[in-house]
C-alpha cells in the first residue's frame, strides 16, 4: 500500500497555494482587481467562519481535471483518483486543521461533513462522502452525513439558505466542512447556513481547489507568482498571519 505522502506526493508539481494580500478576495482568495471580497463572495451570504482552499485549481490544467474526473467517471481512473485525493486532504489536515480551528474560532472540530452534492441522486454515490468518512484517517470518527439536498427547487449555483437541510438538530458543535472545489461559493455558504440552522456552533471550510481561470485579467502573471514547489507546510492562513512579507 503507497503512503499519503506517496500518493500525494505528485501534487507538489501542480497545487498552488494561495496567498493572501491585496487584490485577492479575503473570503475565497480568488484574484479580484481591487480590494476587498470578490463579486461572488459579496452577491452570497457569509455563513462559513473561515475557508482555506488547500489549492488554486485553474481551469483546463490537472488538478481541475482530477476534481472533475474523480467523480464522474466509473472504473478504475477515478478509484485511483479518489485514494490520491484522499492522501491529499489527510496530508493537508495533518499539518493545518489546527490553523483552520483557530481562524473559525474554535480549538477542534467535533464533526466533520461534506457539501452534498447539487444533485439528489449522484449523491448518494459522491466519493467525496468516501474520502472523509472512510479513507482518511483524521476524519472519518468524527464523520457525519449532517446535510442533504433539499427537495426545494433552487437555482442550482446560487446562494440559497433552503439548498440543504440538516438530517439532525445540533448542539452548538464546531463542524468541518469539506468540499472539494470552491467555485462562486454558494454552495458552501448554503451548505454553512444549513448547519447553523441546525445548531451548529462555528463552521470552519476546506476546500481542495479553488476554481480559478488562468486567462482572466492577469491571472496568469499571478498564478505564475506563486511560490512552487507545493509547501505542505504551509497553508494560505498561514501566510495570512505574515501580511506584507513577500
Ligand atoms: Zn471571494
Ligand atoms: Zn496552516
Amino acid at each position: 500500500m503507497p503512503t499519503v505522502r506517496e500518493l500525494s506526493a505528485p501534487y507538489e508539481n501542480y497545487m498552488l497555494v494561495p496567498r493572501p494580500g491585496p487584490g485577492v478576495c479575503p473570503v475565497c482568495f480568488t484574484f479580484t482587481t481591487g480590494l476587498g471580497v470578490c463579486r461572488a463572495c459579496a452577491s452570497a451570504e457569509q455563513w462559513a467562519d473561515a475557508v482555506v482552499p488547500i489549492s488554486y485549481s485553474i481551469a483546463g490544467e490537472q488538478l481541475n481535471h482530477e476534481l472533475w474526473r474523480y467523480k464522474r467517471l466509473r472504473g478504475d481512473v477515478p478509484r485511483r483518483l479518489t485514494m490520491r485525493l484522499a492522501a491529499v486532504l489527510w496530508r493537508f489536515l495533518d499539518g493545518h486543521e489546527t490553523c483552520v480551528a483557530a481562524a473559525a474560532g474554535t480549538s477542534e472540530f467535533e464533526l466533520v461533513t461534506t457539501v452534498p452534492s447539487g444533485d439528489r441522486e449522484r449523491d448518494e454515490t459522491h466519493p467525496l462522502r468516501r474520502i472523509v468518512g472512510e479513507l482518511v484517517g483524521l476524519t472519518w470518527l468524527r464523520h457525519e452525513r449532517l446535510l442533504m439536498r433539499s427537495d426545494r427547487p433552487v437555482p442550482g449555483r446560487e446562494f440559497n439558505t433552503d439548498k440543504y437541510v440538516a438530517k439532525r438538530r445540533l448542539d452548538g458543535e464546531p463542524v468541518l466542512l469539506i468540499d472539494d472545489t470552491w467555485t462562486t461559493g454558494a454552495n458552501v455558504q448554503s451548505a454553512a447556513a444549513a448547519l447553523k440552522a441546525a445548531g451548529a456552533g462555528v463552521v470552519g471550510v476546506v476546500v481542495i481547489g479553488r476554481h480559478i481561470k488562468r486567462d482572466w485579467q492577469d491571472n496568469d502573471r499571478r498564478l505564475r507568482a506563486l511560490a512552487r514547489p507545493f509547501d505542505w507546510d504551509r497553508c494560505a492562513l498561514e501566510l495570512a498571519g505574515k501580511a506584507g512579507s513577500p
